[in-house]
């Protein structure tokens, strides 16, 4: 007998990769959240790296940080973002993890005498952290989503561990739900079920059976379509739920919940069904899709290919817009562009992301000063702020050469730079400043009347900061430090200008924290700027 009352729903994928996992979990996870249940979204990521931190936006899009420090892949951005909740670095773990984990007791001699192999140790150590994980947490209902594909190598050791959860835990506590992405064959364009029922076949041969499918198709799926899939499938035929192609993926909710599929999930886990209240979710969703009036904003960075390295950022603009009722127009511009002037015609707004590295710096500097010049509304993230400093300190004081000193070691006016106590670091995984850091709000600014608060906290994910040697002069000049970290006076958190319509910049990553239902104020603010509109005390 298991010692707790936990019940799990393992969402797998299968056909190919990138079918919307993540999103499918996310809108499981505010459904059952929305009908009063307490879950816990677990990503599992099959990779040998020991997190996120060290990879490449290109390959993977953000990095995702929660407040814990921990730095995870971007469905967590997804769980938090759909589910209004603040996960942990428990919710993310890797093969890389769990094997070191392993490897660390048969150092220490745990297993003495014992040959170690992946079942049962490897699987053990994953139905631990999954099961801990649940029960620390108090959940109801644990959602684990297993990276990949099924058939892929790496995942196996996963599917196993999930397989003797469900032994051990029986019928009625598990769910396995399976997502699978329809055939279409050119040019007949007839949609094909074979590849789904060849999923479903590789997922029973490690012994696993999928309660149900979530089936990614551009079509509505056919009585027919429905009828195959289950026969072959062995899936119950209102268990195989369409996921149909749609405009924004917060009516990925909304569309399960048409097809009662938040229901049955609570049947098949022996759950009460408690009424729920939907609107506001659908009210802004709807908007997502319905609103007129157009807003360009102008997102500078250097990932500018891979959609997903600005993801958080992307989404928390649309979350405020979606608040406004206005249509957002994202474009995105390479600041690597010679023309960064002529790019940024017809912005109403301009946002500078965060970023490593000296590439494409110079674009960004002179996207703040076109911001700070025309008046352009200005929201500065992370390097966003740095590199605001930067363009204050050369254009606005004279300082010419300012630099940062992760751009330029030998400047003459490192006005960004590494504080002494800070420096020495020979490990690049895991060493910035990482997670939840609180900071202390100027009186009287922006910044305060934006969060209604003298006293926030954000996420942070960086390694430079504001040089205390140059706070004075960017001072005198007019930049105001609307923001001091808490924990240490030398450290600004915050930088507005006055006279601006709206120029604001902090050093944390305020993306991380937004919500459809919660958008966040610097966000908000900076839509309500771009729309012409006053900012309201307290939004
Ligand atoms: N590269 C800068 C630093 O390390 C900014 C990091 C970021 O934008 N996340 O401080």
């Amino acid at each position: 007998m298991t010692k707790d009352n936990l019940k799990f729903i393992f969402i797998t994928g299968g056909v190919v990769s990138g079918v919307g996992k993540g999103i499918s979990v996310a809108s499981i996870g505010a459904l059952l959240k929305m009908r009063g249940l307490k879950v816990l979204p677990i990503k599992i990521d099959p990779y040998l790296n020991r997190d996120a931190g060290t990879m490449n936006p290109y390959q993977h899009g953000e990095v995702f940080v929660t407040d814990d420090g921990a730095e995870t892949d971007l469905d967590l951005g997804h769980y938090e973002r759909f589910m209004d909740l603040s996960l942990g670095r428990d919710s993310n773990f890797t093969t890389g993890v769990v094997y070191e984990h392993v490897i660390h007791m048969e150092r220490h001699g745990d297993f003495l005498g014992k040959t170690i192999q992946i079942i049962p140790h490897v699987t053990n150590e994953i139905k631990r952290r999954i099961i801990e994980a649940g029960r620390d947490h108090k959940a109801q209902v644990v959602i684990v989503e297993i990276g990949g594909t099924a058939g892929d190598i790496e995942a196996e050791p996963f599917l196993e561990a999930a397989r003797q959860i469900f032994g051990e835990y029986g019928s009625g506590r598990v769910a396995f739900v399976h997502v699978v992405k329809m055939d279409y064959i050119f040019p007949s364009d007839e949609a094909k079920t074979k590849p789904i029922q060849q999923s479903v076949a590789i997922l029973r041969e490690k012994g696993i059976q999928p309660d149900f499918l979530i089936v990614r198709c551009k079509r509505a799926l056919t009585a027919d379509n429905k009828e195959k899939i289950s026969l072959f499938g062995n899936i119950r035929p209102d268990y195989v739920i369409p996921a149909l192609d749609v405009q924004t993926v917060y009516e990925v909710p909304i569309n399960f919940r048409k097809c009662k599929f938040d229901r049955s999930l609570l049947e098949r886990l022996r759950l009460p069904v408690k009424k729920a209240n939907f609107t506001i979710w659908d009210k802004l969703a709807g908007r997502l899709k319905s609103a007129r009036r157009v807003l360009r904003i102008a997102l500078v960075g250097k990932y500018i290919e891979n959609v997903d390295a600005y993801l958080s950022v992307e989404e928390s603009l649309k979350h405020a817009a979606a608040s406004e009722n206005v249509k957002l127009e994202i474009f995105h511009i390479d600041s690597g562009n010679d023309n960064i002037g002529e790019k940024l015609k017809g912005a109403g707004g301009i946002v500078v992301p965060g970023g490593f590295g000296v590439r494409g710096i110079e674009g960004k500097i002179r996207a703040v000063e076109i911001a700070r010049e025309s008046n352009i509304p200005f929201l500065g993230l992370c390097l966003g702020m740095q590199v605001a400093v930067i363009e204050f300190a050369r254009n606005a004081c004279g300082l010419v050469k300012a630099n940062s000193t992760e751009f330029d070691r030998k400047t003459k006016h490192p006005v960004i730079d590494i504080l002494p106590d800070q420096r020495d670091i020979k490990n690049l995984g895991g060493t910035m400043r990482l997670g939840a850091y609180a900071a202390e709000i100027k009186e009287k600014t922006l910044v305060e009347k934006l969060y209604g608060s003298r006293r926030i906290s954000e996420r942070h994910r960086h390694r430079y900061e504001v040089n205390p040697k140059y706070h004075e002069i960017l001072k005198k000049r007019g930049l105001v430090f609307s923001g001091i970290a808490a924990h240490d006076k030398r450290i600004v958190e915050f930088v507005e200008l006055p006279k601006h319509r709206f120029f604001v910049a902090t050093q944390a990553h305020p993306e991380f924290k937004s919500r459809l239902v919660r958008p966040h104020p610097l966000f908000w603010g900076l839509v309500r700027a771009a729309a012409g509109k006053k900012q309201r005390f307290g939004l």
